[in-house]
């Protein structure tokens, strides 16, 4: 069993600890908060030990009915690797206790490439991650982006990628950020950074992305415009998206035209969170016309990158060397099968 910790149980890790958990070969051996939070006690109910950074503020834990197994050095020494999901930019100050404890660790998108000077997609480059001792998943964006990229780069050849990203605004539980009332340009140039971190998994293509923020938590949305380097058809390009097991169709018969319905979708079909661990391409979209291809993508920021940790940890931990097999893994312990 791969011993795996969860430093940062928030949004992304609270997923990735449950989404271990159902895995036969790993097992969490803690995740850790910084405050006695809701998520908190979710996870003493689920059975997850829970460690703390600032070990002085057991007291406030254990008044909120919380035991504290430990502080974060004692679980990063019980680990085999950790999975790093503190806020974008803390991440980055963990990596000395790593070091110390010689550990392996993944970090998440809000860090930088060099950080772990190798980034992730299960897709892209499982093989060049086993046995690593540090790795970053992309973003939910970018994950989303490299795994259609990917898939109709190997199958029909991409000459060139434009995309613009539509992104959530804040995820559903943030009451804090906005836009509540604006279209934000972000950034106002061009490109925004998606473009360059799809280039640290497929350095070959070229892409070219531009961002704005709406008011929505449900998801993001791409609208993708792709040169193939050669002619193609709506069906070569549809039959791609079908065989790939992290790329959803939404079939333009269920009338779905939008993020807050996708998400209605999968809520009713009884995903767990309501939560869309693939891309969700919206079939009606996707038109080629010579060797143009346009299509939209709906991304759930919280999810797609949840089952690419999965797999990175396996990757690390070495044993399973095949792509193939560590996804097939990932994807049936959860029960998911694309939509
Ligand atoms: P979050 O704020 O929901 O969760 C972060 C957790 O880390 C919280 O539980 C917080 O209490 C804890 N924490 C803060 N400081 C800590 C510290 N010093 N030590 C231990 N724990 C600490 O954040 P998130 O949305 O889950 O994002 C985590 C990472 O995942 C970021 O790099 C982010 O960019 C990336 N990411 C987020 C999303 C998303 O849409 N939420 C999508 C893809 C990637």
């Amino acid at each position: 069993m791969i011993k795996v910790a969860i430093n940062g149980y928030g949004t992304i890790g609270k997923r990735v600890a449950d989404a271990a958990a159902a895995q036969k070969d790993m097992e969490i051996i803690g995740v850790s908060k910084t405050r006695p939070t809701a998520e908190a006690l979710v996870a003493v109910k689920k059975g997850y030990p829970v460690y703390i950074a600032d070990i002085t503020k057991k007291a406030s834990f254990e008044k909120a009915g919380i035991l504290v197994a430990g502080s974060i050095e004692e679980m990063v020494q019980k680990a085999d690797v950790i999975v790093d999901g503190t806020p974008g930019g803390v991440g980055e100050s963990n990596k000395a206790l790593y070091e110390k404890y010689g550990k392996k660790a993944i970090w998440q998108g809000g860090e930088d490439h060099n950080l772990a000077g190798f980034s992730f997609n299960a897709h892209t480059n499982y093989k060049d991650a086993i046995g690593r001792q540090f790795v970053r998943v992309v973003s939910c964006n970018t994950t989303g982006l490299c795994r259609v990229i990917k898939a109709l780069d190997d199958k029909i050849g991409v000459a060139k990628v434009k995309a613009v990203m539509v992104r959530r605004g804040a995820d559903p539980h943030v009451v804090k950020k906005g836009p509540i009332d604006a279209v934000v340009l972000d950034p106002p140039t061009i490109p925004s950074h998606h473009g360059p971190d799809v280039n640290t998994v497929l350095p070959h293509i070229d892409i070219v992305t531009m961002a704005m923020i709406v008011p929505t938590t449900q998801m993001h949305m791409h609208a993708i415009q792709m040169e193939l380097k050669r002619e193609s058809t709506r069906d070569e390009v549809l039959d791609v998206m079908k065989a790939h097991s992290r790329i959803g169709l939404v079939q333009a018969t269920t009338g779905i035209k939008s993020t807050a319905e996708l998400k209605e979708y999968v809520m009713d079909l009884g995903r767990p969170r309501s939560d869309l661990w693939e891309n969700g391409v919206f079939e009606a979209s996707v038109a080629v016309i010579g060797k143009d291809l346009y299509f939209f993508q709906a991304i759930h920021q919280e999810a797609d990158v949840v089952i690419e940790n999965v797999d990175a940890i396996r990757a690390m931990a070495g044993d399973v060397k095949d792509p193939e097999i560590s996804i097939k893994m990932t994807n049936e312990s959860l029960g998911f099968v694309a939509i």
